[in-house]
């Protein structure tokens, strides 16, 4: 891919860019089209879409950070996910393209003092990205396991929709077959027609700073070896995990790192008497009937994924795994009041993250469950096999509560894969760390522009939120700054 450039043991540009995911990509792009020498420096791999099969094993091996396996401690501890490739979470996630609403942007204006911040200029974003991803329907027949949850919704009179994916199909009638529009394949290389570089599998350690001002990143390279950059400004858009955690190293602390939010999730297996797993592709059916607090979707399934959620009560259920075909998984997301925090530790690598669910989330996770065990009766499953210790197998409504009366939030398998907000924008700084643009106070050249801004989680799919705020901040930068 032209753009990429070569390890050396120093690079120069005009500005750093760290990390090439939902944030960095659309910097980056935004920036060089703008005439200014960008260099972009990525942990991961540069990995083709298509060339590796989308939620396999393989590909949490070469595209997830440490193959997954990465966990918020708590009561319960929230296992999460973060991409770790060139194109960052946009390579492997699900495509799932939700607007924020109206009440989301207020809210962040109000609690946060987030300044300048018009819901025209957001919107007008949102449609920009829109078409740059080919955001859209699914053509065709939907995957069967989606198509299960839009009936058993439609059974109970609960308010579904099909949320629009960043796909292209190779035919209007293949819906299986589509290709996820990621930064590799849209604001990655629109950065390279512009002459923006990129040095993928390095790793940027710390910034050095001179004052207010950071001049340097010192760099591991592929083989271990030192490296370093030198820069007018550097906008960190290493995601919420990573992010908070580089500036922790580089000697920023204060509110870094202090409210990360996310979206917790809990999940069930289904059984159906028919097959419904297509093992790479996610249902695109969302239920909404009570949302922003609580809403349903369908995950990948690939057999892995299945056995995963049958594994709190293996004894019981893995005679079940060997009928996968039959099975699909299904979530329930909350919006959560709880908040958690992002350490970065002298001698580790990984920064120690923690979150803790508040009463009311650990409940709503429980009636999140039940409601979505309802929808699976009602879309025809046979069996429900919910997600958490000791779970009962739900075959008819009165199993329902016994369901209820088993679940404590403490035994589930609680996950996430939306995290935000460790370095929330605004101009409040008793509750911000970046000023309404990024800017993190009381520095002078050091940004960040990804999923750390959003004041707290969108209650919706978040990528397109984070390429709406990162797009208004590159333009406010080049106006500023070029
Ligand atoms: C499995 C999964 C499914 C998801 N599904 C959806 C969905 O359907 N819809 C949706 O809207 N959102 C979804 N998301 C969330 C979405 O992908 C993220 O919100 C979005 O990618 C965040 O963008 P970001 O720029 O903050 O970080 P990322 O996209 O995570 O990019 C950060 C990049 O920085 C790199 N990096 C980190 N540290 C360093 C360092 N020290 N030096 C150099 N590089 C570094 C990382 O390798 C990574 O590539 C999903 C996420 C996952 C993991």
């Amino acid at each position: 891919m032209t753009g990429l450039v070569d390890a050396a043991p120093h690079h120069d540009c005009e500005v750093l860019v760290v990390g090439s995911g939902a944030g960095g990509a659309t910097t980056a792009a935004l920036l060089a089209e703008a005439g200014i020498d960008v260099l972009v420096i990525e942990e991961g791999p540069w990995i083709e879409q298509g060339s590796v099969v989308p939620f396999s094993l393989e590909q949490m091996d070469r595209q997830y950070r440490s193959g997954g396996l990465t966990v918020a401690l708590g009561r319960p501890s929230i296992a999460y996910t973060e991409g770790r490739c060139a194109g960052g979470g946009t390579e492997i996630n699900s495509g799932l393209y939700r607007r924020p609403v109206e009440a989301t942007l207020e809210r962040w204006r109000r609690t946060h003092g987030v300044v300048d911040f018009s819901d025209e200029e957001f919107y007008a974003a949102c449609d920009e990205i829109e078409a740059a991803l080919s955001v859209g329907r699914v053509p065709g027949r939907h995957s069967p396991a989606g198509d299960r949850l839009r009936r058993g919704a439609a059974a109970l009179g609960w308010q579904h929709e099909e949320i629009p994916r960043w796909m292209t199909y190779p035919t209007s009638t293949d819906a299986v077959a589509g290709r996820r529009e990621s930064m590799t394949r849209t604001f990655l290389p629109r950065a390279f027609a512009a002459g923006a570089r990129m040095l993928c599998e390095h790793r940027v350690d710390r910034l050095i700073h001179d004052g207010d001002r950071a001049f340097r990143a010192e760099l591991t390279r592929p083989d271990g070896t030192p490296a370093t950059v030198d820069f007018r400004d550097v906008i960190l858009c290493a995601g919420a995990i990573q992010t908070p955690a580089l500036l922790q190293r580089s000697g920023h602390r204060g509110l870094v790192g202090r409210s990360l939010a996310v979206h917790p999730t809990v999940k069930l297996a289904a059984r159906f008497d028919d097959d419904v797993n297509v093992p790479d592709h996610v249902p695109v059916h969302q239920v909404n009937e009570f949302a922003p607090d609580l809403s349903f979707g369908g995950s990948a399934s690939h057999p892995g994924l299945v056995a995963l959620a049958l594994t709190d009560h293996w004894d019981l259920m893995r005679g079940a795994v060997t009928d996968w075909r039959r099975m699909a998984v299904y979530y329930a997301a909350i919006t959560s009041e709880g908040r958690g925090r992002v350490t970065a530790l002298p001698g580790l690598r990984d920064p120690v993250v923690t979150y803790r669910l508040t009463r009311r989330d650990r409940a709503l996770l429980g009636k999140g469950l039940a409601r979505l065990a309802l929808v699976m009766l009602e879309a025809g499953a046979e069996a429900v096999f919910p997600s958490f210790r000791g779970a009962p197998v739900v075959r008819t409504r009165s199993d329902l509560a016994d369901l209820t009366g088993r679940f404590a939030a403490g035994t589930a398998s609680v996950m996430t894969v939306h995290l935000c907000s460790t370095v929330p924008m605004g101009s409040d700084r008793s509750r911000a760390a970046a000023d309404s643009h990024g800017r993190i106070h009381d520095t002078a050249n050091v940004y960040v522009n990804d999923a750390s801004l959003l004041p707290d989680a969108p209650g919706v799919n978040p990528q397109g939120s984070v390429m709406a705020v990162a797009m208004r901040n590159a333009r406010r930068f080049v106006e500023e700054r070029a």
